[in-house]
């Protein structure tokens, strides 16, 4: 007796989400990467309830025609890859074409946007349905709200932490962005309560400064290097503006945020002797490398990458923190014997 039958696409796009939605942050930072790769110079995010009754995502960016308003949120629907080759050459954030799906698979949708092109379209999606498509007035660019985030699965719903953890998630990621992006001004509130505001100039140090505060990125220097087939820079806080856990050192690879255990062990190995026990600097580090070095394809929330030749990267990373740490901290002992 045959027993095996194909499953529905909503179906599957519940199962996906499970993987890609865990929740309302990683639904704020697929959004924002949808508005980055769309070319946007402004991103604003709007947040209540930590985004478990409504994440607001409003950009400037290409926008959408009304066709592909609704294919957007089908299974693997993508404009960022169209055959094999590309896979390897990969240089937008997306590239799966599973994001909007799954998100919308678990929640309401309410999506206006016009390519600037065309009358705007607005578009009502519930649980993965297409509930309404009309035209709209829009101006160019994408405005996207998610709301009743996990109506569907009461499981996932129970397993949500308080306001306070679930918002400090998403701020983590929008900052993680920012930092990753700094030619965009981003502007992340809570209710009415702005959190994160950058002014999108292009300088790394100034949305230090927004983020981490001046005192913090005034005092962080800069670090460079470069080998065969990695450029790097970033920047990093002394020994005394440290802090007692490992989570602010991000790494950002071609312009993508990724997390690497690896490239944290390589800043604190370049830190080693002049780092209090218990305490981690902040640090941002940037590498640059041929798409062909590195595969993305690894995670379904593209969080972990491949490199090759790491263990060269590493040493690269290594030896220019260390160079820069040591050429500007001063040991109190040499300065006596002078
Ligand atoms: P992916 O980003 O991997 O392509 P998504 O499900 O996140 O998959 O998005 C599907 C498609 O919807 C994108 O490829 C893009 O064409 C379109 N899209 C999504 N968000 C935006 C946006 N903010 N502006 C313009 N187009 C968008
Ligand atoms: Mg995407």
């Amino acid at each position: 007796m045959d027993v095996i039958s194909v499953m529905d696409d909503a179906l599957s796009n519940k199962i996906a989400a499970g993987e890609v939605v865990e929740r309302p942050a990683s639904i704020v930072k697929e959004l924002i990467e949808n508005s980055i790769d769309a070319e946007s110079t402004s991103i604003e995010i709007s947040l209540k309830e930590a985004g478990l009754t409504s994440i607001r995502v409003t950009d400037n960016g290409k926008g959408m025609s009304k066709t592909d308003a609704t294919r957007a949120f089908e299974r693997h629907a993508t404009s960022k890859l169209s055959n094999e080759h590309d896979l390897f050459r990969i240089r937008t954030l997306g590239f799966r074409g599973e994001a909007l799906a799954s998100i919308a698979s678990v929640s309401k949708v309410e999506l206006w946007t016009s390519d600037g092109e065309h009358e705007g379209t607005r578009v009502q999606i519930d649980g993965g349905a297409v509930t309404k498509q009309e035209h709209a007035a829009f101006r160019k660019g994408t405005d996207m709200t998610i709301s009743q985030l996990f109506y569907n699965t009461p499981a996932r719903l129970k397993y949500m932490k308080t306001i306070q953890t679930e918002l400090g998630h998403s701020i983590d990621i929008v900052n993680r962005l920012a930092l990753s992006h700094p030619h965009i001004a981003f502007k992340l509130s809570h209710h009415d309560q702005v959190i994160l505001q950058t002014a999108g100039t292009g300088d790394q140090r100034r949305v230090l400064s927004d983020i981490y505060g001046m005192a913090v990125a005034r005092k962080m220097v800069p670090f460079q290097g470069e080998n065969a087939d990695y450029a790097i820079d970033g920047f990093i806080t002394l020994p005394e503006m440290t802090r007692a856990s490992k989570n602010y050192i991000t790494l950002i690879v071609n312009g993508r945020w990724v997390k690497s255990y690896a490239v944290n062990q390589a800043v604190l190995d370049g830190m080693h002797t002049y780092l209090p026990i218990g305490r981690y600097p902040i640090s941002v580090i940037n590498v640059t490398a041929d798409p062909f070095l590195t595969d993305v394809n690894v995670h379904p929330a593209k969080q972990h990458i491949r490199m090759s030749k790491e263990g060269e990267l590493l040493n690269l990373i290594k030896t220019a923190v260390n160079e820069a740490i040591k050429k500007t901290v001063i040991i109190p002992d040499a300065i006596k014997r002078e």
